[in-house]
């Protein structure tokens, strides 16, 4: 069970890129079970923040810790086996790999994705969890848009995270697609409680979904709390409509 403390922690999460603030003193938790949306215009920061969380890109300054533990110095797939995995905003699978040896690559981290039974059996396990295991054998390439997005989040989940972050997982499937998605990422955390970090556009969706919701414009952290909160907030009128 997680220890009562439990949480993926931004703490005053700077990054610089030369001259540009992107992220400036940032503070966000993500805890077991919990769905927290992170929202903000265009350009705001949202994926230097995850980037920054996974430690696929160092902060500048500020801490972030997993479970207590700071990250800091970490390559990125040291972080990933503390307990973070993500999804990028542009599908990034093998196309000429099958579904199944695309999530045995990920696990085992080289090879063609030929693996013993266990990691084949754990990788089965995770495409079962996002309702594609049926296109297993299949090559990655041949898949439909939303097939590909529900592979790649079947991937990261196949390295068994505490906490997933999600960079519009949702991009470019239809409404039905995106909707049937929200509906097992929510399952999949009240099951497993997984902690889950979802940018998404779709703010009907965020408020909808999420249990909390933060909020960012030129870096900084504009509003943050439950959806009722957040969607009445002035700043957060201002920061959408008000430019
Ligand atoms: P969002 O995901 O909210 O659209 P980003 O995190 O992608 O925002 O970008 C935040 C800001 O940081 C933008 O001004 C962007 O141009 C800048 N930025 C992001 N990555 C880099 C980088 N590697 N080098 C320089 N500037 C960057």
């Amino acid at each position: 069970a997680a220890p009562a403390d439990a949480a993926l922690t931004a703490d005053r999460v700077t990054k610089r890129f030369a001259g540009l603030v992107a992220l400036d003193a940032v503070d966000l938790s993500v805890r077991p079970g919990e769905i927290v949306g992170l929202i903000g215009p265009n350009g705001s920061g949202k994926t230097t923040l995850i980037n920054a969380l996974s430690g696929v890109v160092p902060a500048t300054s500020g801490t972030v810790r997993i479970d207590g533990r700071d990250i800091a110095g970490l390559p990125s797939h040291r972080v990933a086996r503390l307990g973070i995995g993500r999804s990028f905003q542009n599908i990034r699978l093998f196309k000429d790999l099958t579904v199944l040896e695309n999530v045995i690559v990920a696990v085992t981290g080289s090879g063609r994705g030929r693996a013993g039974g266990a990691v084949a059996e754990r990788a089965m396990a995770a495409l079962a969890e996002l309702g594609v295991d049926g296109l297993a054998g299949r090559r990655a390439g041949q898949l439909a848009y939303g097939e590909q997005r529900r592979v790649e989040i079947a991937r990261a989940l196949a390295m068994r995270p505490r906490y997933l972050l999600l960079d519009e997982p949702a991009a470019g499937m239809n409404p039905a697609e995106s909707e049937a998605l929200m509906r097992l990422l929510d399952d999949l955390r009240r099951r497993t409680g997984l902690g889950l970090l979802l940018v998404e556009h779709d703010l009907k969706l965020v408020m909808r979904l999420c249990d909390r919701v933060v909020v960012l414009n030129k870096g900084q952290v504009i509003a943050a709390g439950v959806p009722d909160q957040v969607q009445a907030d002035p700043a957060v009128v201002e920061a959408y409509i008000g430019r």
